[in-house]
């Protein structure tokens, strides 16, 4: 890749973003602070941009700039997320840059599943055919970018830690480890695939694997990032939201800027579908699209506290004891993005609606008879699709996108087990075990007729 950045036009220099809080409390802080929540009130903050700034470019500009940038050679901006830098971290300069060429995913056209759904206009972003595996990556170079150019200014942060269901960690520690920077991983012990496991210590960070869930390594991660010189990289750190709006603004542009009807997302801790909606409310503050797509949200049925909060029209937060579920990137009780993914609903016209173990997993294994390889958490969000295509919600005619947020092969105990009819609470609909047979030409030639029979 070439190293050479584009002396484009008067520089970034005009552009400029910050933290605020974001819940309407006052306070501005620097992207390059050790800071994650609002001192005062505790809430969340969010990464605020200069749209006025932003504006003084065109929306047609704005498009050609971006399409004339990613998937290109001109470094970083091949990259899906720095493609969109202005939009990300403006004054980040290019010596900082942690980028694998993350972004740039393929949208898959689901045509044959689609037909078989009732959605033919059926799409697939495939957020999982990534360095590490998962969409984790887009919010990652971002994070790990920004701690580069703190580290180089002379803060005193020494190392970054993340808790993890699994693809988190896996992004950490691939993103520290290229920039030389260590990292110290909290997973909740036996809870993890053993891909996900093996990639943060394949990639030498630190890995301790604790007697706990989630919400369990949640608690102590951010006990232990008090003391400054340990940055937390969990998605309450708002930059890995910036990272992940792009996701949103990737799929408009492989649409040439068209907006889709629907976006079902699998959720957990609720940071990806806040990110989605600011990529979209983006996009509309800049004049680049006009409406905004409708946002469903997909929980697995034994994780659902915030499928609970929206049968109560959000009026509270709601967490619970995550149960054990196949999908276990999502198997989170108590939600940290809550406020932000609760607007994301609110204001796309959107819904939430869970699926059973069983639903999940029959979804993704549909979905692979059609040349998918769909991690469980796909699944989840495949039968939230089919179930609001069944209630009306989802019309034929819409243009629905599904968000696959991990690679199907970091989870091939799922798929072994599914097709050896061997995962509890689910009746495999469509095992497809090996037939085994003696090495003869008859028994193959009957096995082969009664497989493909005239
Ligand atoms: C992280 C993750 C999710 C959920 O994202 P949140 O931001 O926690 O809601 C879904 N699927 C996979 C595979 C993930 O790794």
């Amino acid at each position: 890749m070439q190293r050479e950045a584009i002396q484009s036009a008067p520089q970034a220099a005009a552009y400029n973003a910050h933290f605020r809080p974001f819940n309407g409390h006052p306070g501005r802080y620097s992207l390059y602070d050790v800071i994650y929540t609002c001192p005062e009130t505790g809430g969340l903050l969010e990464v605020h941009h200069d749209i006025d700034a932003l504006r003084t470019k065109s929306p047609d500009a704005w498009k050609a700039l971006i399409d004339s940038r990613a998937g290109r050679t001109v470094w970083p901006y091949g990259s899906g997320v720095w493609a969109m830098r202005e939009w990300v971290v403006p004054d980040l300069r290019d010596e900082n840059v942690v980028s694998m060429f993350e972004g740039n995913s393929n949208l898959f056209w689901a045509d044959r599943l689609g037909q078989q759904l009732g959605v033919p206009d059926l799409w697939i972003k495939l957020c999982g055919n990534s360095h590490t595996g998962s969409f984790k990556d887009l919010g990652m170079t971002v994070l790990v970018s920004v701690v580069k150019q703190m580290m180089a200014d002379g803060s005193p942060v020494r190392a970054v830690a993340c808790a993890s269901t699994g693809d988190t960690s896996a992004a950490l520690a691939a993103y520290a480890a290229y920039a030389g920077i260590p990292a110290i991983i909290f997973l909740p012990a036996g809870k993890v695939s053993t891909a996900q496991l093996v990639q943060p210590i394949a990639n030498g960070a630190h890995v301790l694997a604790l007697d706990t869930d989630f919400d369990g390594c949640m608690r102590i991660v951010q006990e232990v990032t008090q003391d400054k010189q340990i940055y937390l990289a969990n998605s309450m750190n708002s930059l890995r939201i910036e990272g992940q709006k792009t996701v949103g603004i990737e799929i408009v542009r492989q649409f040439d800027w068209q907006v889709p009807d629907w976006i079902v997302i699998p959720v957990g801790n609720l940071g990806n579908i806040s990110a989605l909606y600011k990529g979209f409310k983006l996009l509309m503050d800049l004049g680049i699209i006009t409406k905004m797509p409708r946002l469903a949200a997909a929980q697995a049925e034994r994780a659902n506290p915030f499928y609970l909060s929206y049968l109560d029209d959000f009026s509270e937060k709601v967490h619970v004891p995550a149960g054990q579920t196949l999908a276990s990137a999502i198997q989170i009780g108590d939600p940290v993005s809550y406020e932000k993914a609760a607007k994301a609903v609110q204001l796309s016209n959107g819904i939430v609606e869970q699926a059973s173990e069983h639903e999940l997993a029959n979804a993704a294994a549909k979905a692979d008879l059609t040349g998918m390889y769909c991690d469980p958490h796909t699944g989840v969000a495949l039968a939230v699709l089919e179930k609001l295509v069944a209630r009306g919600e989802i019309k034929p005619d819409d243009r629905t996108v599904v968000i696959s947020t991990a690679h199907g092969l970091k989870f091939t105990q799922f798929k072994v087990d599914y097709h050896d009819g061997a995962l509890n609470s689910v009746e495999s609909q469509y095992a497809n075990p090996p037939i085994y047979l003696p090495a003869d030409v008859k028994a193959v030639k009957e096995a082969i007729a009664r497989r493909l029979p005239d």
